[in-house]
């Protein structure tokens, strides 16, 4: 007989208290997959649709017993990572993710929010790189992001396919590659994200909407780690996630009363 109840998923992420980005997205995102939402936070920033206007890190010890608390008790099917912050957040969420080896994993190396608040401190990346990589199904930068881990920018279609070339070949499983920074040249209406992984390069097409809106790394993440968690194979998780954020971007609306649009996760 299969398990009627719907699988668990964990965010280990930022708190958006905008509920645009970060853990707010997340669980939004899960609950719209029909996947039950579990969160850590490992983060928490003060934030509206102007701005980030503070950032605390919660203790060690503490995000270790949220992370602990959901692995002793509910059956966790993938985990999506997204602001970690500092470098000792990201040893110590590896230390716990190398105790309790979920079956999945969505990094999202958030670095810089679209405002240009600074989510990851300069000196953690040689951390990310060291720890979380490795233990990762699946990463998804954007191009800023790609060209800080692989230190050489990543801005044309052909150094996107030479990056993900590079990320395989540090050990990663798979990367999801996104293409959205591109300058708008050739295809002004089209955006093209890679996914590769051992069996190649997938390419995920989609149209480009005339928006800037808040939170779009953070859904499409958390829906991969949804569609992991139903038992999705990586490159069908992908391409629904990718829709899925289509879906919601073209029903966004602005919360507030800054110009951020955020997703209808509705
Ligand atoms: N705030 C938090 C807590 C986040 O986790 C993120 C993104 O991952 C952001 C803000 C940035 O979101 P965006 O770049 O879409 O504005």
């Amino acid at each position: 007989m299969t398990d009627p109840r719907p699988p668990c998923a964990l965010t280990i992420a930022g708190s958006d208290s905008g509920g645009g980005a970060g853990i707010q997205a997340d669980l939004k995102t899960f609950a719209a997959h029909r996947v039950h939402g579990l969160s850590a936070i490992a983060a928490l920033t003060a934030q509206h649709t102007r701005g980030v206007t503070a950032v605390e890190v919660p203790s060690l010890a503490f995000l270790r017993a949220q992370i602990d608390a959901c692995f002793d008790d509910f059956n966790v099917q993938a985990v999506k990572l997204g602001m970690l912050a500092t470098a000792e957040v990201i040893h110590a969420v590896a230390d716990a993710l190398e105790v309790h080896c979920p079956p999945h994993l969505v990094l999202d190396p958030v670095m810089v929010a679209t405002s240009g608040a600074r989510l990851l401190q300069p000196d953690a990346l040689d951390a990310m790189r060291q720890r979380l990589l490795p233990l990762a199904t699946v990463v998804t930068p954007n191009l800023p992001e790609a060209s800080l881990l692989l230190a050489r920018p990543v801005e044309t279609p052909d150094a996107m396919r030479q990056a993900c070339a590079e990320f395989l070949a540090t050990g990663v499983r798979a990367v999801l590659l996104k293409g959205g920074h591109l300058p708008v040249g050739a295809a002004p209406d089209t955006i093209i994200d890679l996914l590769a992984d051992a069996d190649g390069v997938h390419l995920i097409r989609h149209d480009r909407l005339p928006l800037e809106a808040h939170g779009t790394g953070c859904t499409l993440a958390s829906a991969v780690a949804a569609g992991l968690a139903r038992g999705m194979p990586l490159a069908a998780a992908c391409r629904e996630a990718s829709d899925y954020v289509h879906r919601a971007l073209v029903l966004g609306y602005r919360p507030g009363r800054g110009e951020v649009i955020v997703l209808d996760h509705f």
